[in-house]
């Protein structure tokens, strides 16, 4: 089978029928199975009825690798020749269609900032087709970035360098924290330049454009339910329910037959129960998204959608990275439970159709508090080296820690990890327990006061006393707690960092990110810069304290 050429030196390059990526095969199931918009293009519109639209990626001027996951490639069992080969490089940056692919944009809407926005659908993703992998799984391929969709809007469709790489890398980073999230495959360069106003202030500059290849089984979203929901397409919304309960769910579909209200109640749960545990990840290792709007929540629960999002570095929960979100502060950080919560109900509402038992779906959304305490309740045990938590005792405990982390500036990342090193024996002086974690501090002379120094005092004899009742060694304490509590994050510094020498031409701080996040619970000698706290130059600068959506 030939290729369908996009790109006119693409027609250069290839050699009919010899592909390198001739042996990929897809098996589209979401095209084939649901139904597609009648009027295929990319021309901005309206479309009822339908669950997404075919349209062909943009060709760009001089498409170029900057870098591939070697893990992502593995898992889709893409050989190293083709990695190499010009035309895996078309194919990730919109230049090539392969064989076999069946692109198109999702339709779906949205609650944005808590307003219902309608129809938004992917503007700048374009879902190449589901490659079958060697395990026999299906992965969905979508490029972000490669060009305008019918649901682009007045927007360009399109992606810059730096939103880019903060997406490839995270992605990455994420999956290797045990944090559960969309992969990418390869981050590249269009070789066309961009128009963005970064901080919506009236000064729009050309950028460097660039496109992710992400992947993920699929990439449907709560927004995906709530838009037939809201239009009234009830054959629609279950055409949907049905299609993902039968291919991502399919313990829950029933032996017997065609699924029942019951069988959407459990969907949701285990929605429900999903989404709880990915936030619980999330508030583990410090990740903030930035824009939990129902659009950019996975029904797999899955971390989707990178943009402007942060790492606490120092422990505030009030803290939000979104520029867009800074007087709200709605998606801050300690509202993320929260608002998965009102996340949930609004997927809850778009599945009521299906079920119309309001008694069944309220049980299934009131059990997310359930599942989040349980769940945060299981982690705080494993980040503070307890056997398991024990609410009498620990939950106090929790409360004053988290004061403490915020009563002066403490990075928290470092303040676990030195945790781990704190000796729990009787009888050490409070200047030696604390010794650990003064490393953790921004700026303890000033801000470590001594009534504060009293009370961590206070803290970690507690502490320690709590860990003597289980009985586990301080070494032991350690390597669990060092599993647990990560020594390297993707720093908001350390991403602006690799992109101001990215923007520069040199792509090699990228490739060692991605390296060294690959390990990210274990000490790498030589590699102490990416472990250290925020420098005092990143506390106020764009990109490193603040993002804007606009990427
Ligand atoms: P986000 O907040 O990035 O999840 O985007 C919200 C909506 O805006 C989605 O429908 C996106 O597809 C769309 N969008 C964001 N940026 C662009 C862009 N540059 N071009 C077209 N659509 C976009
Ligand atoms: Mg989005």
């Amino acid at each position: 089978m030939g290729y369908q050429i996009l790109h006119k030196s693409s027609w250069d390059r290839v050699d009919w029928g010899m592909s390198v990526l001739d042996s990929l095969e897809f098996d589209n199931r979401f095209t084939a199975e649901l139904p597609a918009d009648p009027h295929p293009s990319n021309v901005p519109h309206q479309a009822p009825g339908a669950l997404f639209t075919r349209v062909e990626p943009t060709p760009t001027a001089a498409p170029e690798i900057i870098a591939v996951s070697d893990e992502v490639a593995e898992l889709l069992g893409l050989s190293a020749e083709q990695v190499a080969s010009d035309e895996f490089r078309d194919a990730m940056t919109g230049n090539l269609v392969l064989p076999g692919m069946d692109s198109f944009a999702m339709r779906y809407g949205g609650h944005q900032f808590g307003n219902w926005a309608g129809q938004l659908g992917d503007g700048r993703a374009i879902n190449l087709g589901e490659l079958v992998t060697p395990d026999g799984q299906r992965q969905m391929l979508q490029l972000k970035g490669a060009g305008r969709t019918s649901y682009s809007r007045t927007a360009d469709g399109l992606a810059v360098l730096r939103s880019s790489i903060r997406e490839f890398l995270c992605s990455e980073a994420m999956f290797h924290l045990g944090v559960p999230t969309t992969r990418a495959l390869s981050l590249s360069l269009t070789g066309d330049q961009v128009m963005r106003d970064m901080l919506y202030d009236g000064h729009p500059a050309l950028e460097p454009g660039a496109v992710v290849c992400r992947v993920a089984p699929n990439f449907i979203r709560f927004g995906s339910f709530e838009l037939p929901a809201s239009m009234g397409e009830i054959d629609e919304l279950r055409a949907l329910a049905n299609f993902t309960i039968r291919e991502y769910f399919p313990e829950l579909w029933p032996d017997d037959g065609e699924p029942t209200p019951d069988t959407y109640v459990a969907f949701y749960n285990e929605v429900v129960k999903r989404t709880a545990e990915m936030i619980v990840h999330w508030q583990r290792v410090g990740f903030v998204h930035g824009v939990m709007n129902t659009d950019n929540l996975s029904i797999l629960g899955l971390t989707i959608d990178y943009g402007p999002y942060g790492w606490l570095e120092d422990y505030d929960p009030n803290w939000t990275p979104n520029t867009t979100d800074k007087h709200g502060k709605r998606y801050r950080f300690g509202n993320q439970p929260g608002i998965g919560q009102w996340n949930l109900a609004q997927l809850g509402n778009a599945l009521y159709p299906l079920v119309e038992d309001t008694d069944a779906l309220q049980a299934a959304i009131d059990g997310y508090v359930d599942h989040f305490r349980n769940g945060h309740q299981d982690m705080m045990a494993d980040k503070l080296g307890f056997a398991a938590w024990d609410t009498d005792r620990d939950e106090s405990l929790m409360v004053e820690l988290f004061e403490l982390l915020q009563a002066a500036e403490t990075d928290m990342t470092l303040f676990y990890r030195g945790l781990a090193d704190v000796s729990t024996d009787e009888g050490v002086s409070a200047a030696d327990r604390f010794a650990p974690l003064l490393d953790a501090f921004y700026v303890p002379d000033e801000q470590l006061t001594e009534d504060l120094q009293v009370r961590w005092n206070d803290w970690l004899d507690a502490y320690a006393a709590r860990v003597r009742t289980d009985g586990t060694s301080n070494n032991d304490r350690r390597t669990a707690m060092n599993s647990v509590n990560p020594l390297y994050v993707m720093r908001n510094y350390l991403a602006q960092l690799a992109i101001d020498k990215s923007e520069a031409g040199d792509h090699s701080e990228v490739i060692e990110l991605l390296d060294v996040m690959r390990n990210p619970y274990t000490e790498q000698p030589g590699r102490e810069r990416f472990a250290e706290k925020r420098p005092d130059w990143a506390r106020t600068r764009v990109g490193c304290s603040m993002l804007s959506c606009s990427s």
